[in-house]
């Protein structure tokens, strides 16, 4: 039997080892280990590569949320409104900032924000809409914006699972008024520990969220602004800048095995797509693949039926990883108890928390690995 873990991190980063250990000796040598030219370099490649005016390096993907909403001074009193089904630090860094969460159900086919929902619960205090484009699938951002204009909000996106994703051709954290990502190590882009990115097209944004970037500091010693210590290590820049350039070949051989799951799957007896309308009695659910505009941070299954549980002793049993995102809601959880509004009418998001599980799809995976996990997901359909 063939093991297959959820992500190997080592063949992408050993293939690139040579350039990895050139790009550490500049930066041992250059002696420069607070922003400077690396950094520079860095950001100037990543607004490029996503059609923004202006990136910032920072520490985590998780800062750059909070830098984002700083940058557009959010705070008590003020709502953001965000989906229920995502990770922790899309509503983390709101209620962090003392602002308060808006619960927005997701829709049950694209896994992402349900817009008819957030546009009911807008209201009054709501100040930003914070889509999250889930397991790498951009959403429809020019019905975001067109919501955002409507209720007369700005829009942060959260694409920590989407660098390189698309929408009409246009790529994710180039729609908002601010982008924030995630190099996190399991991310499309993976760095070597913790760091994240800001992007945006607007002159005063990406200067405000500079300043605060360095302890709202500006000139030295002189704080107008109250900010933190949000940057990223030029380290870390110069080394995610030797993969960068590699990022469209890792997206489309993630893409790639997405495409062998669909083909190999699809049509064989209890595997279903992910589509309104399908069979009640679909075992398994396949992702859609929406325009091929995606990243496949995750190939995200649907186990309906309370079989989730059972699914994944079958894969564990065949020495194949998955792994549940998430298994309980945001407005769910212990640390948001009575923080925020409209978790009672998130019935997808909650019903999604039971049903999802992730499996392989990381772009080195071999052909007989990908075989292995196509044939136990078969195997467990036609049970
Ligand atoms: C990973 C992730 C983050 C946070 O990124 P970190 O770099 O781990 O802080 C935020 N939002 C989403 C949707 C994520 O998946």
């Amino acid at each position: 039997m063939t093991p297959v873990p959820l992500l190997d991190l080592g063949p992408q980063n050993r293939a690139l080892a040579a350039e990895l250990r050139a790009a550490f000796d500049r930066v041992l040598a250059s002696n420069m280990f607070i922003l400077g030219p690396e950094m520079d370099a860095f950001e100037r490649d990543c607004a490029a590569a996503l059609g923004c005016r202006h990136a910032l390096g920072v520490s985590s993907g998780t800062d750059a949320l909070l830098l984002a909403l700083m940058a557009l001074d959010v705070g008590p009193g003020d709502e953001v409104l965000l989906p229920a089904f995502t990770f922790f630090a899309t509503a983390g860094s709101v209620a962090r900032l003392g602002a308060t969460p808006v619960w927005c159900d997701v829709d049950s086919h694209t896994f992402n924000l349900d817009l008819a929902d957030a546009a009911r619960k807008a209201g009054p205090r709501s100040k930003v809409l914070m889509p999250v484009h889930l397991f790498g699938q951009c959403m429809d951002m020019p019905a975001v914006l067109a919501l955002a204009k409507a209720a007369n909000l700005r829009v942060v996106e959260d694409a920590a699972q989407s660098m390189g994703a698309r929408f009409q051709g246009r790529p994710s954290m180039s729609f908002g008024d601010l982008g924030a990502t995630s190099f996190f190590p399991s991310k499309n882009l993976g760095g070597f520990g913790d760091s994240g990115l800001v992007t945006t097209s607007d002159d005063a944004l990406a200067e405000r969220a500079r300043i605060l970037r360095v302890h709202g500091m500006q000139p030295k010693y002189h704080h107008r602004l109250l900010g933190a210590n949000f940057r990223m290590d030029p380290l870390q820049a110069a080394l995610l800048r030797v993969k960068l350039p590699h990022l469209p070949s890792y997206n489309c051989a993630r893409a790639g095995n997405a495409a062998h799951y669909r083909k190999r799957l699809l049509g064989l007896p209890g595997v279903a797509e992910n589509r309104p309308g399908h069979p009640a009695d679909a075992k398994v659910l396949l992702p859609v693949d929406f325009s091929h505009e995606g990243i496949w941070n995750q190939f995200t299954l649907r186990i309906p039926g309370g079989r989730r549980d059972a699914f994944k002793a079958f894969l564990a049993d065949r020495k194949v990883g998955c792994e549940v995102y998430y298994p309980i809601t945001l407005d769910r959880q212990e640390c948001f108890r009575g923080v925020g509004r409209g978790g009672d009418t998130c019935a997808t998001s909650h019903r999604l928390a039971e049903e999802v599980v992730s499996i392989p799809v990381y772009p080195e995976l071999a052909d007989a690995q990908r075989d292995a996990v196509a044939d136990a997901v078969a195997a467990f359909a036609a049970a």
